[in-house]
């Protein structure tokens, strides 16, 4: 960890999660002094640990673009990582039945999705930062540490350093609770769900043949992303449930056995019986969209800006979305204008306001027309479900709308 200065920076990022890390290293590679504030990252796994880490992400075509661009992808242990060739929607919690299929190769791509761990991203990401000439300070921006000036501003990291930070932007990438969102006067529409995502790793007896499943059912949705095979060619599953409360409590107090059970017995045993890979993460749900992206002097960036539901397993590409673009306007910025020029600032507003829009109505759209629309359109909505299937075109331009082209 480097030393505090007090010189302007260009920018100063608030938050060490995967937005932040991605975008200080695509900053820093544009050219620009950035420093970074956020708690300490988790010790490094070893290699061969046989634990896997609940929290995985599904991580789209344009994101591992941007972190092979970054050189972050190239440090990612990619013997476990699972590339996603197919993918089965179900909309109700039957047996394989009426469900709608995607699949890479008919959309022409590589891969649907690549399953990563959130520990093996962060990791990488960690790795790739230590590479680059970024300052790194360990701690937090609180609300009441930040003063905007006309021409920068100035940020007290806690625990608190005598003398301010100062850059010419500060970006809250501080996630869905952002203390730089609320300081700014950008807080905006909040929903809680009633669902809580249950996540954990389980292996099954069969190979899960590189496809995800996710089936609509009665009392949430439940997905099994497929992992890398262990060496038998067994399929190691990861698990993301969103559950009402109560349910999540319910399935939270299971031994890892009982929930492996209960998950078996959900997916109609497709995988015969699963083995428990790792304990359970209870995460509670939201969707959240900040007021504005921007502000004079500060941005926005990931689930600072917006949050939405898991079930499409975007929340992330949508923020490293907001990397690319982010890094992009400051880096294309004419000549005499400095990072927290407003005008600059709502280029990169304008540019990311209909994708995360898009992404946001769809995600919160099929979760009203699940669990919150009368039973009565059930029939109509499987019906539907049907009908897609058959609409080879519809399924191809879906498909390469999540694959990242503008997400
Ligand atoms: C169950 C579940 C499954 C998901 N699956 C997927 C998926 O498959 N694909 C996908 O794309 N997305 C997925 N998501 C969404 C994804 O998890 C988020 O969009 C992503 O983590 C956002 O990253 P972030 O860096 O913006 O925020 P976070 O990951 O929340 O990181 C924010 C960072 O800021 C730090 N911080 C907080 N306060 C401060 C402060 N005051 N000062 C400094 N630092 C601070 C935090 O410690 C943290 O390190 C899923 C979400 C859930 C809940």
């Amino acid at each position: 960890m480097k030393a505090p200065s007090q010189r302007m920076l260009d920018v100063l990022i608030a938050g060490r999660g995967p937005v932040g890390l991605a975008l200080a290293i695509a900053l820093d590679r544009a050219g620009l002094s950035v420093a970074l504030v956020g708690p300490p990252p988790v010790a490094p796994t070893p290699p061969t640990s046989h634990k896997w880490d609940p929290r995985v992400y599904a991580l789209s075509s344009s994101t591992r673009d941007l972190l092979n661009e970054l050189h972050v992808w190239d440090l990612v242990d990619l013997n476990r990582v699972a590339p996603v060739y197919a993918m089965k929607v179900f909309p109700d919690s039957n047996a394989d039945v009426n469900s709608v299929d995607f699949s890479a190769y008919s959309a022409g791509l590589d891969a649907l999705a690549w399953i990563i761990e959130h520990r093996n991203l962060t990791q990488a990401l960690e790795r790739a930062l230590r590479f680059r000439d970024i300052q790194v300070i360990e701690g937090g921006v609180g609300g009441g540490e930040i003063e905007v000036f006309p021409s920068h501003v100035e940020v007290r990291a806690e625990p608190s350093s005598a003398e301010p930070l100062r850059a010419r932007l500060l970006i809250g990438a501080d996630g869905a609770r952002s203390g730089v969102r609320t300081a700014m006067g950008l807080d905006g529409a909040q929903h809680e769900y009633e669902q809580h995502a249950v996540v954990a790793n389980f292996l099954g007896e069969h190979s899960h043949l590189d496809t995800a499943r996710q089936w609509f059912g009665d009392d949430g949705v439940l997905a099994l992303l497929p992992l890398p095979l262990d060496e038998q060619r067994r399929g190691r599953l990861s698990l993301v449930w969103s559950v009402p409360r109560a349910r999540a409590d319910e399935l939270m107090a299971l031994t890892p056995e009982g929930l492996a059970a209960t998950v078996s017995n959900a997916v109609h045993g497709q995988f015969g019986r699963l083995e428990p890979l790792s304990s359970a993460q209870c995460l509670p749900l939201m969707r959240l969209s900040a007021r504005a992206l921007v502000a004079p002097r500060v941005a926005l960036v990931g689930d600072a800006g917006h949050v939405i539901h898991p079930m499409a397993g975007q929340g992330l590409n949508l923020g490293l979305g907001d990397v690319t673009t982010l890094a992009r306007v400051l880096a294309q910025r004419e000549a005499g204008r400095d990072c927290g020029e407003i005008t600059l600032l709502r280029r990169y507003a304008r540019a990311r306001a209909e994708p995360v829009l898009a992404m946001t109505l769809a995600t919160d759209g099929l979760y009203r027309m699940f669990y919150q629309a009368p039973v009565q359109i059930a029939p109509l909505r499987n019906l539907a479900f049907r009908a897609l299937n058959q609409l080879t075109f519809a399924k191809r331009w879906m498909v390469t709308q999540a694959a990242g082209s503008i997400f």
